[in-house]
């Protein structure tokens, strides 16, 4: 019995690994690190319950030829996530939440195993409803910057909700909020990985817009309880918002993370992004309910392991 995950050398995917493992699976991860980093998984590549096939999924992967019959669980993160990464590649990120989910769909299919999607918050583009339930439909501009990512996630949830009507698939669909800790790439571009180097490197904080524009951080721990969680259910498809649901704005965060690194750095103001979401928090009933989540980590003790990382990697 193997585990598959695409995405697994990126952040959450490989903190995933690093936790199936740990737990005794065997694990393949599929990844063409265009957004992922070897060293990620550097560490794993001794494990032999470990297999790393590289791998672009917007083409087909063949289960005979790789050896894959005795796949279980497809968990597909395969996605370039931060906005910075996906407006560098936008077509490679519609097609891989097209032709990419459509192709690991296939294999599920074929080896009729369980999949569950690494939907993602931004399906609720600039939201209009505060905070965020599952039944919102959402406010996205089809045609803007981050469109590529939102879109391209909105028709991998409708891909694979007529695929599990179609051919009887048991689908998951996990709407993943704002996440954070360790692994992340110093120059990924998102917030958190921004301001702590910024700030560990004495260099200004940067603050897009005015900082009032809000987010709400899941440390990577919490998130991967609650993909596992979603994984074992039985009979239920989601989606299901997962993520912590203390808001903060953009500003208290650069404040916060100055305080804690002892930072001499200053606070610089720069123009707010096109179409960037002026508010974000999970609505998580529907995640306590049926997966009996609830995230454990306070803010400023995952803060303060992520700074550990960066300082450590620097
Ligand atoms: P990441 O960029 O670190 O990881 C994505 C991984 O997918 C990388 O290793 C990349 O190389 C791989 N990949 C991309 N395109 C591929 C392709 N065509 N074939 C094979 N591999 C490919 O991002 P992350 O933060 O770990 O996000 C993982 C998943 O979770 C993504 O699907 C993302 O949309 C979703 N998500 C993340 C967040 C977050 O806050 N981190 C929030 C919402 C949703
Ligand atoms: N942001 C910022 N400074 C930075 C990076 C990001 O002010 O150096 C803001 C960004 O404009 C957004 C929020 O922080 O309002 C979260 O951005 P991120 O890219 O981490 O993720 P998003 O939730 O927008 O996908």
């Amino acid at each position: 019995m193997s585990i598959l995950i695409t995405g697994g050398a990126g952040f959450i995917g490989s903190h995933l690994c690093e936790r199936l493992l740990k737990t005794g699976h065997k694990v393949i991860c599929v990844d063409n690190f265009i957004t992922g980093d070897h060293s990620n998984i550097d560490h794993l590549m001794k494990d032999p319950n470990f297999r790393l096939i590289e791998h672009d999924i917007t083409n087909p992967i063949l289960g005979e030829e790789l050896d894959l019959e005795d796949v279980t669980e497809i968990f597909n993160l395969a996605c370039p996530a931060s906005p910075i990464d996906y407006q560098k590649i936008p077509l490679e990120t519609l097609w891989v939440s097209a032709a990419g989910t459509k192709n690991m769909l296939d294999l599920a299919v074929k080896l009729k195993a369980r999949f569950l999607q690494a939907s993602t918050s931004e399906v609720y583009g600039d939201p209009l409803e505060h905070p965020q339930k599952e039944s919102y439909f959402g406010n996205v501009n089809c045609l803007g910057p981050r469109s590529c990512y939102d879109e391209g996630k909105r028709f991998g949830e409708s891909l694979i909700t007529n695929y599990s009507h179609k051919y009887g698939l048991d689908t998951k669909i996990v709407r993943i909020f704002n996440t954070y800790g360790p692994k992340m790439r110093a120059h990924d571009g998102r917030v958190i990985p921004n301001f702590i180097t910024q700030a560990l490197s004495g260099k200004s904080i940067t603050i897009y817009g005015d900082g009032y524009q809000t987010r709400s951080f899941c440390y990577v721990d919490d998130m991967v309880d609650g993909i596992l969680a979603l994984m074992a259910t039985k009979d239920f498809k989601g989606p299901v918002n997962i993520g912590n649901p203390e808001e903060y704005s953009i500003k208290a965060l650069a404040e916060k993370i100055v305080e804690l690194t002892d930072s001499k750095s200053k606070i610089v103001y720069k123009n707010l992004p096109q179409d960037d979401p002026k508010v974000r928090r999970p609505d998580i009933t529907l995640a306590k309910k049926t997966l009996g989540f609830e995230p454990k980590i306070k803010f400023e003790h995952g803060l303060k392991k992520t700074i550990e990382w960066f300082k450590n990697i620097s």
